[in-house]
C-alpha cells in the first residue's frame, strides 16, 4: 500500500528496531514507547484497521496475539503481565491506518484505558 508509513517499514524503506518477524508479521519498537516494553506487532498484509478484519483474516489475528504472548515470554514479562492494545477508528486515537496491536508491558497500567 503506498504511502503507508508500516508498509514502508516491513519494506525496509522507514528504518526500524525489529523485536520479531516471520512470513506474517513483523513486530518492532514504538518510536514513542509509553511503557519499558512498547512495541507494536503488525500482519505483513495491509489491513486498515480492525473493521476491515475479514473472515480470511482470522487465522493471522490469533497468529498476531500468539506472537505478542511469544514476545512478552521471551523478555520476561509473562509473570507480571502485560497489555495488547488495538485502537480503531479516530475515537479510539488511531493515527497509523495499518492494523497493528501495541504491546506493552514493564509497569502497571490503569482501567478504564484513557
Ligand atoms: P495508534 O495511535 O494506535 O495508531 O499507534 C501508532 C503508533 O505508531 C504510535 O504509538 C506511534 O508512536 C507509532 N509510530 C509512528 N511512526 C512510527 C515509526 N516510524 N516507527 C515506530 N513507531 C511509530
Ligand atoms: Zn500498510
Amino acid at each position: 500500500m503506498e504511502n503507508c508509513i508500516f508498509c514502508k517499514i516491513i519494506n525496509g524503506e522507514i528504518p526500524s528496531t525489529k523485536v520479531y518477524e516471520d512470513d506474517l508479521v513483523y513486530a518492532f519498537n514504538d518510536l514513542e514507547p509509553t511503557a519499558p516494553l512498547h512495541c507494536l506487532i503488525v500482519p505483513k498484509k495491509h489491513i486498515c484497521c480492525a473493521n476491515e478484519i475479514m473472515e480470511e483474516d482470522e487465522a493471522l489475528i490469533g497468529h498476531i496475539f500468539r506472537v505478542a504472548v511469544k514476545i512478552a515470554k521471551e523478555k520476561g514479562f509473562s509473570e507480571n503481565g502485560y497489555r495488547i492494545v488495538n485502537n480503531c477508528g479516530k475515537d479510539a486515537g488511531q493515527t497509523v491506518f495499518h492494523i497493528h496491536f501495541h504491546l506493552l508491558a514493564g509497569r502497571e497500567f490503569g482501567w478504564p484505558a484513557g
